[in-house]
């Protein structure tokens, strides 16, 4: 790692350049998609996709309201409507049936354009997309994939990143795959959208840089975060992913007749950014982040408020925008420490504290 950022520094060409090359070239081989366009945040990621798509203000987009605020957030950016749909209470992600409602509500309502459904793989684990899919097919949306947290998931053989028209990912250091300060990247098999957020991400270039033909973003990634992440994707396919799933699998294991621990749909496998598990009410989950604290095990809770309670988003109509299941998860998830790397005694630490609570 030292050798590849010291590299970098050395040619002297840290934005763009040819280690984003390669790793655009590395990370769309991995995945298994036509284009790769790294940028410089995963928020960036979801914004170009709505670019290159014209979404728009009048426009709908339907967004799971158990996410992270970017989820929603570049919607309102664009200038259209959020409508948030609620979520799986075993999978944490988006719900099929209430997103056929949102669709329908919001089409009979006819204020808005129905236009893109924006599904999240929470947690690292894929949304269910053959459904989602069907929908957005049926309805006539584009799909995009915010695989922010989902990259290294998988659903059968088909890895996070090929569910949507188009994917965004992040590689913030939390993430999967994270780099060593911001940085994320859009996947597609398109040409045409693919010329589109190569555009829009360099101040909407036409055929040079000086020759602007839209107005873009200056969203780069820089070489020293290309370099990182070609390292991390070799360690991350060569052991960290099934490490990780590994230590998830023992966690279950020891929890799982104690709280309720993630559960992962036949045919899926999560890259587990997070493992998040449920407790009866916020009283419980209070007392055992406080146990677990008292142990200098960080826990934290992802998410605290749903989107359609979230403050910016007031100026939206309650009445199309319930979410039950995610306004009780707020109060019943919480998070313990997951990575590759954490070692058995730490995990058995974790888990005996939890157990002496129940
Ligand atoms: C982290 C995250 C983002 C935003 O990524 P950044 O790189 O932090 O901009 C978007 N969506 C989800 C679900 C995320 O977890």
């Amino acid at each position: 790692m030292d050798q590849a950022i010291l590299d970098v520094v050395a040619s002297s060409a840290y934005v763009l350049g040819p280690k984003v090359k390669e790793m655009e070239a590395a990370f769309a081989e991995y995945v298994g998609v036509k284009h790769c366009i790294a940028c410089a945040s995963g928020t960036d990621a979801l914004l170009l996709a709505l670019k290159a798509w014209g979404v728009k203000e009048g426009d709908a987009v339907f967004v799971p309201s158990f996410t992270f605020f970017a989820s929603a957030e570049v919607v309102a950016l664009q200038g259209a409507t959020p409508v948030f749909v609620d979520v799986d209470p075993d999978t944490f992600n988006m719900d099929v049936r209430d997103l056929i409602y949102k669709i329908e509500h919001t089409a009979k309502a006819g204020q808005l354009n129905p236009k893109a459904v924006i599904a999240v793989d929470l947690f690292g684990l894929p949304a269910d997309f053959k459904l989602i899919s069907e929908v957005a097919k049926r309805y006539g949306l584009h799909l995009l994939e915010d695989a922010a947290q989902g990259f290294g998931g998988r659903i059968g053989n088909q890895k996070a990143g090929t569910f949507g028209d188009i994917a965004a990912t992040s590689f913030f250091p939390a993430k999967p795959v994270g780099c060593y300060g911001d940085g994320g990247a859009v996947f597609t098999d398109n040409d045409e959208w693919a010329a589109l957020m190569d555009s829009y991400h360099l101040h909407g270039k036409g055929s040079d840089r000086y020759d602007n033909i839209r107005i873009g973003l200056n969203s780069r990634l820089d070489s020293i975060q290309a370099a990182v992440l070609l390292v991390k994707l070799k360690a991350f396919k060569e052991h960290e992913l099934e490490e990780v799933n590994r230590v998830a699998e023992r966690y279950t294991e020891k929890l799982k007749n104690v709280v309720k621990t993630p559960d992962i749909p036949k045919g899926f496998y999560s890259s587990w950014a997070q493992y998040t598990i449920q407790v009866p009410n916020k009283e419980t989950r209070a007392k055992l982040q406080e146990a677990l604290k008292a142990k200098d095990v960080p826990t934290a809770i992802y998410y605290p408020i749903p989107m359609h309670r979230q403050t910016a988003f007031n100026y939206l109509d309650p009445k199309m925008n319930q979410c039950p299941v995610a306004d009780r998860l707020a109060d019943t998830v919480l998070s313990l420490p997951i990575h590759p790397y954490l070692t058995e005694a730490d995990q058995d630490l974790i888990c005996d504290t939890i157990i002496a609570q129940f």
